[in-house]
């Protein structure tokens, strides 16, 4: 449940509150906004008699929060969690695209990408340097080597980045590069993975897992969020169906969905989801009329040549294209990009 206080209760009366959710055995996640604090009650699985804490005082009412997913959910937290990632908000008004390689491959390759996509009006620069790949005989990205690349086109280019990190163990290496920290979809109910990154100081992209249900993706986030992180963003990145034309099928529904069930911002992933260069500009002009918050975008300067996902990377001037036409798109759904 979540516990509203009155407007203007003390901070002792917040602090009785609280003593008394702790002494059941519940955790409680404080939450202050301008008019009213809302203390979050994790629960121990068992009911909560919601009576004593309502009669307390400085308490205006309680709302129990029916949904497995507690902090994640919208009624936990009514209004829009905006994630600022070294002044680049995900989440408000404005719109955030993330685009580069989907692996760093060498210097030149990344920062000729970093420098298009920048031109092109991208906020985020993407670039795997752990890669999970199917077959252990294709290229597993360039390890630290390729954090270190991402961190020299960021002092280049002002972009903050966000890389996948694969491993618990390597949470705090790729912290001390990267802005944001992505969960891929292989991951996403990594449990210790999750755990690690919710107690890094970072932002979290997690991506849906291809074979996940919009309420495991929201439990995942429930981990992260649990474990102290409150600024995760959600990715939509396709599920796998029957369908063999695309790589996954986008499930464009989850993004109105995700924003009425959750708080948190949400981005589409149409490389990744239709595994098409030809078809990712449609369907990021689909992604953002149906509300997302944001787009992680793959580009490539030769895309015939990249060592992983070349079939669904854009030429960087076709990136620029995109970008351009996504801005009416933005604009009749009350947004600017
Ligand atoms: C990626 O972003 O390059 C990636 C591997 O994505 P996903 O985890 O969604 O497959
Ligand atoms: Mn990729």
């Amino acid at each position: 449940m979540i516990v509203v206080m009155k407007q203007g209760a003390t901070k002792s009366q917040i602090a009785n509150v609280t003593a008394r959710i702790e002494q059941w055995g519940c955790r409680v996640h404080l939450s202050e906004g301008e008019e009213r604090t809302i203390i979050g009650v994790i629960g121990n699985g068992r009911p909560l008699d919601r009576g004593p804490i309502e009669r307390m005082t400085g308490v205006e009412r309680t709302v129990p929060i029916l949904r497995p997913f507690k902090l994640a959910s919208r009624e936990f937290h009514p209004r829009d969690t905006v994630v600022s990632v070294n002044g680049v908000k995900v989440g408000d008004q404005q719109m955030v695209v993330m685009a580069g390689p989907c692996a760093v491959e060498s210097r030149d390759q990344l920062l000729e990408t970093a420098r298009a996509i920048e031109d092109a009006g991208a906020q985020v620069l993407r670039g795997g340097a752990f890669k999970p790949r199917t077959s252990p005989y294709s290229f597993q990205g360039l390890g630290e080597k390729g954090l270190r690349l991402l961190a020299e086109a960021r002092e280049e280019t002002g972009l903050p980045v966000v890389t996948e990190v694969m491993e618990p163990q390597l949470v705090p290496l790729v912290t001390t590069y990267a802005d944001i920290l992505q969960v891929g979809a292989r991951n996403m109910q990594n449990y210790a993975l999750l755990h690690a990154v919710g107690e890094a100081q970072r932002p979290v992209l997690l991506k849906r897992g291809m074979m996940s249900t919009v309420e495991e993706l929201l439990m995942a986030a429930e981990y992260i969020l649990s474990h102290g992180n409150d600024r995760v963003i959600l990715c939509e990145r396709g599920i796998r169906t029957f369908e063999q034309y695309t790589r996954n099928t986008l499930d464009i529904s989850a993004v109105p969905l995700l924003k009425q069930l959750s708080h948190l911002p949400v981005v589409v992933d149409p490389s990744h989801a239709t595994g098409k260069w030809e078809l990712v500009e449609p369907v990021s002009r689909a992604a953002v009329a149906a509300g997302a918050d944001g787009l992680i975008i793959e580009v490539h300067p030769h895309p015939e040549k990249a060592l992983s996902d070349g079939a669904q990377s854009l030429k960087p001037a076709r990136f620029a294209a995109l970008m351009r036409g996504l801005r009416p798109v933005a604009e009749a759904v009350g947004r600017t990009l």
